[in-house]
């Protein structure tokens, strides 16, 4: 072979413009990587759900007339990292070319373009042509330390690439409705909720190579793999979304409820999300393939759904998923060290569990336990504001976001989580923290009624943690926040309640912050 081609694990793009045609003198390379399984403690859904997504990318690559090999966990095990494997593939197979696409992650680009300046083959890198932005023109939408706000951004790329626009207007005449989202489950609307496509892919092989390598994962296995790991699994997911969800997306895009998973639909664990991330972020399926079916399918059916809810849906995947890679870009390697509330305390212990009395963490960490799943509501309002208002260190945070989720890739995850919910960037994605206290949970789920604690108590031995922890966060970092006037009514009610009132608060919040793993 003259070529070797490096496929990463989150690069199975079938439509990449490198597989148009077939050359005999290319190699493809697939490689289950033991510095991949241990940069981070992953949850062993997703390892086996990446590796069998690969598995598979290497039969249909083969079965179309390419040349790759596949390396499992046995394969790759004498090499130390990716540099010394490919310095052994270049030299077993003759290698006068290496050629690879960018990864999206800082750690792994840094290691490629290290290796590539001391390599002696010519080498090149290339664009992975899934996202709307190319990598080359980040630098025209973002800027490192600025502000930037999503708003803005998507309205520039619904009009670039003409995504729900009449005439140069935003269809519908708005270009946001949010404020015709965000609805509460009523017990009437439980038993509606349609039951998730899963898939049944076996991973029992490379579970057993995952143990045998010693590889340490958390969270449930399952023998059948729920998620798409093919491009017709992730189709029929898509499909399957805008037949059963897309017309309540935006609806009920930030409820929450305990109770439909035990008394009306068995297994019920992501309401009327699609689940596409891992799809998409392993590239099986491309953003603009979900958004272009999504609205073809919209159009097909504008008497059932209304157009609000495909905006709401629409703007997550143009908006919010294209905007976060941009900051990340812009401003990497220093976003992963920001702390900009000085958070320090230690990640509870029942993060790795979901043995808390708080009804609505332990049914968001043990939700995500068991499916390597939660929807974006539970990782920001639930777990996320749980570990802003309690100060939890950041990089902790991340670390467990980026293990536990089967769509966590850094590029995505840590903007969500240093940026958006723990604010430790300053302000970089979001304009405020998002902060909340039981009264949040208690207005968008069920989780309340249930719970130990009780939701209309400040302080007190049954008080709902969330509340106390509340008030000492804002109290704690009034000087910053008082100046954004989204914040005024906050610190007003604050000042209404007597000294007394204030230091029983900060004294019951204290108490609880020296003692979070009993929660
Ligand atoms: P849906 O609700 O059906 O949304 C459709 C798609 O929109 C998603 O598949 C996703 O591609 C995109 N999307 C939605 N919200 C965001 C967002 N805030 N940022 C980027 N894309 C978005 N998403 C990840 O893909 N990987 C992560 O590691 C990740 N970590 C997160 C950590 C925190 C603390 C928070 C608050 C959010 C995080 N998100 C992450 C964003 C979001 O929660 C997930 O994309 C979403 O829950 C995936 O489920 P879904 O496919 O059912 O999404
Ligand atoms: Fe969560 Fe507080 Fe409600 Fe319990 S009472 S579920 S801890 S918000």
């Amino acid at each position: 072979y003259q070529t070797l081609r490096l496929i990463l694990g989150d690069q199975l793009n079938a439509s990449h413009s490198w597989y148009k045609t077939i050359n005999d003198s290319t190699l493809y390379v697939i490689a289950e990587l033991h510095q991949e399984t241990s940069y981070v403690k992953h949850h062993v859904q997703k390892v086996c759900a990446f590796f069998a997504a690969m598995q598979e990318f290497s039969h249909a690559l083969k079965k179309a007339g390419h040349h790759v090999v596949h390396l499992t966990l046995d394969d790759t095990l004498p090499h130390e990292d990716l540099p010394a494997l490919l310095g052994a593939l270049f030299e077993k197979y003759a290698i006068e070319t290496f050629e690879y696409q960018l990864p999206d992650e800082y750690r792994l680009r840094t290691q490629l373009s290290d290796f590539c300046a001391y390599c002696k083959l010519s080498t090149r890198g290339y664009e992975t042509e899934h996202f709307y932005l190319s990598d080359s023109e980040l630098t025209t939408y973002f800027s490192a330390g600025k502000k930037h706000r999503l708003e803005a951004f998507y309205r520039k790329m619904r009009v670039r690439f003409n995504i729900l626009m009449n005439n140069g207007q935003p269809a519908g005449g708005e270009w946001n409705f949010d404020t015709s989202n965000r609805n509460k489950l009523k017990q009437k609307d439980l038993s509606h909720i349609p039951e998730p496509l899963v898939f049944a892919n076996d991973v029992s092989d490379i579970f057993s190579r995952v143990k045998k390598h010693q590889i340490s994962t958390f969270g449930t296995y399952e023998s059948k793999c729920l998620w798409p790991i093919t491009r017709q699994q992730a189709k029929a997911l898509l499909f399957s979304f805008c037949e059963t969800q897309l017309s309540k997306f935006g609806f009920f895009q930030d409820a929450m409820t305990c109770k439909a998973d035990d008394m009306y639909v068995k297994k019920q664990w992501s309401l009327y999300h699609s689940r596409l991330s891992f799809a998409m972020n392993s590239k099986i399926i491309s953003p603009k393939f979900v958004v272009d079916t999504v609205i073809a399918y919209f159009h097909q059916h504008e008497d059932e759904i209304d157009i609000a809810q495909v905006e709401g849906f629409i703007r997550q995947i143009v908006g919010w998923r294209e905007f976060v890679r941009g900051i990340y870009w812009l401003n990497m390697p220093r976003y992963g060290q920001l702390n900009t509330l000085a958070a320090k305390r230690d990640l509870p212990v029942w993060f790795w569990h979901g043995e808390t009395k708080m009804n609505c963490q332990k049914h968001a960490v043990k939700q995500s336990l068991d499916y390597a799943y939660a929807h974006h509501i539970q990782r920001l309002m639930v777990t996320g504001n749980f570990c802003l208002i309690a100060g939890i260190e950041p990089s902790q945070v991340d670390a467990w976001y980026l293990g536990i989720y089967i769509d966590a890739i850094e590029w995505v995850e840590m903007p969500n989580t240093r940026g958006m919910s723990q604010f430790a960037d300053g302000g970089i994605v979001g304009s405020k923290a998002y902060a909340a206290s039981g009264n949040y949970i208690n207005k968008m789920s069920d989780y309340c009624s249930s719970c130990h604690y009780e939701i209309k108590s400040i302080t007190g031995h049954n008080a709902c943690p969330l509340n106390s922890l509340y008030w000492h966060f804002m109290h704690e970092h009034e000087q910053q926040f008082s100046a954004n006037p989204r914040n005024r009514m906050v610190y007003a009610t604050w000042r209404k309640k007597s000294p007394e009132q204030q230091t029983e608060i900060l004294q019951h919040a204290s108490g609880l912050l020296g003692n979070l793993d009993k929660l």
